[in-house]
């Protein structure tokens, strides 16, 4: 089920590969960003932009983390927990839902105005309820994101759901006209030239092992060097490591899989996805889908295992998935399978804190092009004093565990728990598999 010239890496760095960033590091700077994935490049965007030296700092070359690994669904600012009106107070909730619509407007302004060239489309997206129960679930849920964050959605019963996407695995679903997608390593190189351009600097295999507070500053310990600096934003989302045991332990890692198959005939791709919109669908253990920019291969994330596995063990339980799918996809081989580290929080949001000059943004829960852009963004203008307003997601109350440290030893059961729910949702609906 490999294809003869099978790579364990994104298809994405076919065409835009993390580039290196080898020059010298700097002995001082006014912020050091760790992390320069999409929050970290962009913090540092809005802080050149203001006339504040940045330098970012990444472990790897810049990119190599889940900004290069991602899906390029675009989706606004992910899923809000039902009831954030009760955990956050009707006035916090208002601000975050009106944070949801700034942050999908400010990419796609970006996009548009500053021309990145990042195969982005608004093509919508269909999102499949996996059981009777979770398409009515999906029906009442549309009815508030219509409300409250102003997006068109229908409902697709299933007897339609054929207009969708060329499978009957779903129980219908709903589609969001505003969602998008993008190529996410182009996205992040062209995040990337943006910074550069106004004047902050990017560093890789930087990785930054000790913070030290120093009089007026921070001093980092880097694997290339010592830099000193006045303030530092961490945005190491995914891997975030033991350099920040504060972070790690309110952080969830989760791998997160994909694969591309090899191309395929136009009219087969088109008559899996015949609308060519992203697509996901409503189970614990998710699947999310769309075509390559070309419209050639499907790229296609499941949960392969729920611990760190190789790429070449994860390959061949992803191609089953996509086959439960998509049965006639069976002779069709993987091109490509990859894996990249998300951060879940236990509370389902994202964080932004900053404490004398150390500053934060953490916590995707799996949604992050365009909400760790815009988070990176306004943590970029907070320390510029440049916000208009403070962010919804800041300062919020950042829960963990009692014993909990950043190790989830817990994650293979909540998997297996997953999966069963999830089977038993679809064998109360009449259906196995
Ligand atoms: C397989 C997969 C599919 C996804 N699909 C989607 C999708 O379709 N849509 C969507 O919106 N989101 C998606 N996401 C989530 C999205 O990719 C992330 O939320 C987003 O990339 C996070 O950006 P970031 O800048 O915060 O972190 P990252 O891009 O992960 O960057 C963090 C960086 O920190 C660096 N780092 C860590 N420790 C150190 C250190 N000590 N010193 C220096 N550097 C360090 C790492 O090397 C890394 O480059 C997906 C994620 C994965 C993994």
């Amino acid at each position: 089920m490999l294809a003869a010239d099978w790579r364990p890496q994104p298809f994405w760095w076919e065409d835009a590969p993390p580039e290196p960033a080898d020059a010298d590091l700097p002995a001082r700077t006014d912020v050091a960003v760790i992390g320069g994935g999409y929050c970290g490049l962009m913090a540092a965007l809005a802080l050149a932009q203001n006339g504040i030296q940045a330098l970012v700092l990444d472990a790897e070359d810049p990119g190599a983390g889940a900004a290069t690994r991602n899906h390029g669904h675009v989706g606004g600012i992910g899923k809000l927990p039902a009831n954030l009106e009760r955990r956050v107070g009707a006035e916090r909730a208002a601000i975050i839902k009106d944070d949801a619509v700034r942050a999908w407007n400010y990419l796609r302004d970006l996009i548009r105005d500053e021309g990145l060239d990042v195969d982005y489309v608004q093509r919508g997206r269909f999102l499949g309820a996996h059981s009777r129960a979770a398409y009515d679930a999906l029906v009442r849920q549309a009815e508030d994101q219509r409300r409250s964050l102003r997006m068109t959605i229908h409902a697709v019963p299933r007897e339609e759901q054929r207009r969708e996407i060329g499978s009957d695995f779903y129980f219908g679903g709903t589609v969001t006209e505003e969602a998008g997608a993008l190529h996410p390593a182009k996205l992040h190189r062209e995040i990337r030239r943006l910074a550069e351009r106004a004047g902050a600097l990017i560093r890789g295999k930087a990785r930054v092992m000790t913070i030290t507070r120093i009089p007026g500053g921070y001093r980092l310990g880097t694997a290339r060097g010592v830099v000193d600096a006045d303030q530092v934003v961490v945005a190491t989302n995914g891997y975030t490591g033991a350099l920040t045991p504060d972070i790690r332990r309110r952080l969830v890692p989760v791998s997160a899989y994909m694969m591309a198959t090899e191309e395929m005939p136009p009219d087969l791709a088109a008559a899996c996805m015949p609308t060519n919109r992203t697509g996901g669908d409503t189970k614990r253990a998710i699947y999310a889908y769309r075509l390559s920019p070309d419209g050639r291969r499907i790229i296609f994330a499941g949960r392969a295992k729920w611990h760190a596995a190789d790429d070449r063990l994860a390959a061949p339980i992803l191609h089953a998935h996509l086959c439960r799918v998509w049965p006639e996809l069976r002779e069709i081989r993987v091109s490509h399978s990859w894996k990249g580290q998300i951060a879940f929080t236990f509370d389902h949001l994202p964080h932004m804190g900053s404490q004398d000059g150390l500053h934060f943004v953490a916590g995707c829960n799996s949604s992050g092009v365009v909400r760790m852009s815009y988070l990176g963004r306004q943590i970029g203008l907070k320390i510029a004093g440049r916000q208009d307003r403070p962010c919804g997601f800041e300062d919020l109350k950042f829960p963990t565990l009692p014993t909990y440290r950043g190790t989830p030893w817990f994650l293979p059961i909540v998997g297996r728990y997953y999966n069963l729910r999830d089977q038993l949702d679809r064998t109360l609906s009449g259906r196995w598999g």
